[in-house]
Formats: structure tokens, sequence, C-alpha cells
């Protein structure tokens, strides 16, 4: 895609779109051609001041956290329709951002996006208190209150997806909304605002104020009047902001890093498993939060799925994400670029054995990086711990059930797993043995809008999605009734 008009490149506050205080615009750059797509204001802490005091008046003056549950319903209903509508225009702004295939943007984010705010738009007259039996005479019932205002801080991996895991769950129980979108990948955000306003969002309810972490985000993050911070990114910032997030106390939900098992037994469905093992680490270029990073193959048949993992690889077609022939676009920055490069040379370093890939794909411009399968890695080696975030997965052999729960439970992370197996047994054995927030078994990369995700150990806490995720937008009011008087 050569030229793209880009309609929505400013800041959103108050239902009205301005410059940054200061004037400042960064230009975003489409990774497949490494040129700009847009320029698009960059956020001061001004600018984040005015959206948090925009979105507590919002908030206060009851005109959306007031509403009739079921007018709440009927606005998320009208933006669900209008993502189905404007589907190829959001669509193109995040292919064009992230690098991400037009196939996965329009086939897959947008619908699921859709159907997450019809998802959380049954949910808005549905999540309520209860009445509880207590001793004495009173009558004890709870209300279900939404926080206040909320700051979203949303990375770049799937810019419009993540976006909604928050923003979609926050309105349907009537909070307000500071959004910070991912420095390089603002596009679909600043869309997506002006969807929330054609459906009839009120004014000053959704704000959002693109720029840096460590500017607009901090600003978030420090300001008293947000009452909850829901946070995806990566682990260091993550732990980061949860100290920043004491000083005022803030409810916090952390999406973090992983770094995750796809464990594959040798009485597997060999080529479900190939299939599974190399969408579970190549879907969106590596760059998901789950991706199976660490395939544990057992060692009876390590040699012959190492071959087919190898082969498959490389049938991948990288290339122009507009282009249908292309499987695998470019990684979302030259920075990530660089970084995976850097992964790789550490597994070469370290003694890997490197059965494919292994450098920037030389297909013209762009931050193109091979397919990469590693075999013979040992846990301890840098590319078996840390999270690379992008094409490149390692292969790690293990005896049997015991060796292979034990390899996949060391790591510091614990986002998610995959077990394939045809023994029924063992599947849910391992999978109660995972310390993972999600397992999914002869599959991967599986989501649903009311399936809950989130992490265990140092990927995280709280969970987004499905019915839990409307614990963390919501605080509890117990009241009391004398009904002795
Ligand atoms: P990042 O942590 O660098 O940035 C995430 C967001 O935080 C961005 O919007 C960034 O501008 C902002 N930020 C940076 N510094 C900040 C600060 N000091 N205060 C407030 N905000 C700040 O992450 P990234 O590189 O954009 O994304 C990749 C990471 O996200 C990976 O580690 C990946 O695993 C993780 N991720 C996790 C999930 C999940 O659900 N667990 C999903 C997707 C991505």
């Amino acid at each position: 895609m050569d030229s793209f008009e880009v309609k929505n490149k400013g800041i959103f506050i108050g239902g009205e779109w301005s410059d940054a205080s200061d004037g400042a615009n960064v230009p975003t750059i489409n990774p497949a051609t490494e040129k700009p797509v847009a320029e698009v204001a960059s956020g001061t802490v001004e600018d984040a001041k005015r959206a948090v005091s925009t979105a507590k008046e919002a908030f206060d003056d009851g005109r959306w956290s007031k509403k009739s549950a079921a007018s709440r319903t009927k606005i998320l209903l009208k933006i669900a329709d209008l993502l189905d509508e404007q589907n190829q225009e959001i669509a193109t702004l995040e292919s064009l951002d992230n690098g991400k295939t037009f196939f996965e943007s329009s086939k897959i984010d947008v619908p699921f996006v859709a159907n997450l705010f019809r998802y959380y738009a049954g949910w808005a007259t549905k999540f309520h208190g209860n009445t509880i039996p207590v001793s004495g005479p009173f009558l004890n019932y709870t209300l279900r209150e939404p926080v206040g205002v909320v700051a979203a801080i949303v990375p770049w991996n799937f810019p419009l997806l993540l976006t909604t895991w928050k923003l979609a769950p926050a309105l349907a129980m009537g909070n307000s909304v500071v959004l910070k979108p991912a420095e390089i990948t603002p596009l679909s955000a600043l869309k997506l605002a002006s969807i929330c306003k054609e459906a009839g969002l009120p004014d000053g309810v959704l704000n959002v104020v693109p720029g840096k972490g460590s500017i607009v985000g901090q600003a978030f993050v420090e300001h008293p009047d947000v009452d909850k911070i829901a946070f995806t990114g990566s682990t260091e910032v993550g732990k980061g902001i949860m100290r920043a997030a004491a000083d005022t106390l803030k409810k916090l939900t952390l999406e973090l890093g992983g770094k995750s098992p796809n464990i594959i037994f040798e009485d597997a469905n060999f080529d479900a498993a190939v299939k599974g093992a190399i969408n579970g680490i190549f879907y969106n270029k590596g760059e998901v939060c789950a991706a199976g990073s660490r395939i544990l193959v057992q060692e009876s048949i390590q040699k012959e799925f190492v071959k087919a993992l190898g082969e498959r690889a490389e049938s991948l077609t990288l290339g122009d994400p507009f282009d249908k022939n292309t499987r695998m676009g470019p990684v979302a920055s030259e920075v990530q670029m660089k970084s995976v490069l850097g992964y790789i040379e550490s597994g070469k370093s370290e003694g890997a054995d490197l059965i494919t890939g292994g450098s920037r794909a030389d297909i013209g411009a762009g931050y193109f990086v091979q397919p990469t399968v590693f075999d013979n890695v040992t846990s301890d080696m840098k590319i078996a711990r840390e999270e690379i975030f992008g094409p490149v997965v390692a292969v790690i052999p293990f005896k049997d059930e015991e060796d292979a729960l034990r390899i996949a439970n060391d790591s510091p992370f614990g986002l998610a797993a995959g077990v394939w197996t045809g023994n029924v047994g063992r599947a849910h054995r391992v999978a109660a043995g995972l310390k993972a927030g999600t397992v999914w078994i002869n599959s991967y990369n599986i989501y649903d809008p009311a399936s809950p995700f989130g992490g265990y150990k140092q990927s995280g806490f709280g969970r987004e999605l499905g019915e839990n995720a409307l614990e963390h937008y919501t605080q509890v009011k117990s009241v009391w009734v004398n009904l002795g008087l």
C-alpha cells in the first residue's frame, strides 16, 4: 500500500481533536516500507492532565456512569456495528502501523474486537450486586459501582485488540477512560475514538493521548485522579508502574511478558502439533505475549519433529502485509528488529543448533526477520529465558511427563502454555501442573471474549476478558439496613 489518508492524528479530549500543547508531532513508520505513514501528535504532561480532568468531570457528572445500563448496552452495540462497517479502514491502519498481515487485521483482530464490544454490551445489564443473608435484624446488600477514571496503557503488538480488552469492560461498567496507545502504533486507537464518538459515547468519557510512555504514561500513573491502571506491556515497565502507582494506591492490573512452553508429547497427532507449534510462534511475527516461544519436544520424536518444523518455517512467505500470499509481515520497528537479531546472535554464540533462519530477510526495504528455529536449546540459555518477542523459537528436548513439567515451569513467566498429546489423562494432568494463566490442549493461540486471559508469576496479575475482567472495573459497596427501626 503506497498511500493512505490518515484522518485521525491528533489528541482526542472531551470529544474534540487538538494538537499537542507544545505542537509536537512524531511520524509513525510503516515497518514494511520504512516510510512514514502519518505525523501524529505527541502528547505532553499538560495534555495528559487535561485528559484526566476531562475524564473525571465526565465521571462525576454521571453523563455515562449514571446512565442506565441498557443505554450503555445500546452504545456499545453501536460501536460494534461501526467497527464491522469500517473494518477495512481500521484494519488498514493497523497493518500500516504494526506490519501485521491485512488478513490478520481484517479477518481476525477487527471482527474479534467488534464481538468483544457485543460481549461486554451484554454484561452492562447483568453484572450487579446481590443480597446477603446476614445475622440480626438487618438487610445487607451489595452494589457494584464503577471505579472512576481508568488509565489504559497499551503496547504495539495488538494495538486495537489490547486497547479494547480494557476499554469495552471499562465502558460497560460506567467508567471514564484515558488511553495511551504505544508510541509506534497510535492510529487504530485514534480511529476507535472517532468511532466511539460516532456511536454516541458522550464526550469526555473516552480521551486518547498518543505520546511517550515516560511522559504521557507516567503522568497518568502518577495522577491522583486516576483510580485504576490497566497496563499491558513489558514486565520491566510493569514493575515501574507498580512502584509509581503505590504512591496513590491505584488499582492495578498488569498483563506482562511471557516465555510460554508449547509441549509436544510423542503420542500427539504429529501434523497437527507441527502446525500448532508454527502458529504458536510465528503468528503476528512472534510479537504475541503468549507466543509458544519454547517448544518442548519429547526426545523420541525430536529429530523428526524439528525437521518438519524447520521445513514449515522455511515455507512461510515474508512480504508486503497487504499481499494475499504473505504469511508473515515485518517486525514492528527497527528497534525491535535489532533486539530480535541480537537474541539470534546470542542463540548462536551460546551453542544452540540453528535449524533455519538466523538473520534479517533480504527482501528489500522493511524490518523483516527470517522465521528462526533453534534446536537443542537448554533452559539456562538466554533464548530460553528471556522474551524475544519476534519470530524465533527455542526447541528444548525432554524425557517424560515429569521432565516436561519441570522444564516448562522453570521460568519467571507464566502467561500461557500448550500441550499436545493423544492421552486425555496426560493432557489434564499436565494442564493442572503448568504454572500458567492459559493452557491450550491440542491447540494454541485461541481466544474468545468470554474466556479470561492473564498471567501467573511475573507475567502479571488480574484477568482480562470474560466475566473476570469486570471485577477490575467495579468496586463493591456493602449496604446495611437496620430492619428493627
Ligand atoms: P512497553 O512496556 O515498552 O510499553 C507498553 C506501554 O507502556 C506503551 O504504551 C509505553 O509507551 C508505555 N510506557 C512505557 N514506559 C512507561 C512508563 N514509565 N509509565 C507509563 N507507561 C509507560 O511494552 P511494548 O514494547 O510496547 O510491548 C511489548 C511487551 O508487551 C512484551 O513484553 C509483551 O509480552 C507484552 N505484552 C503482554 C501482553 C499480555 O496480555 N500479557 C499482551 C501483549 C503484549
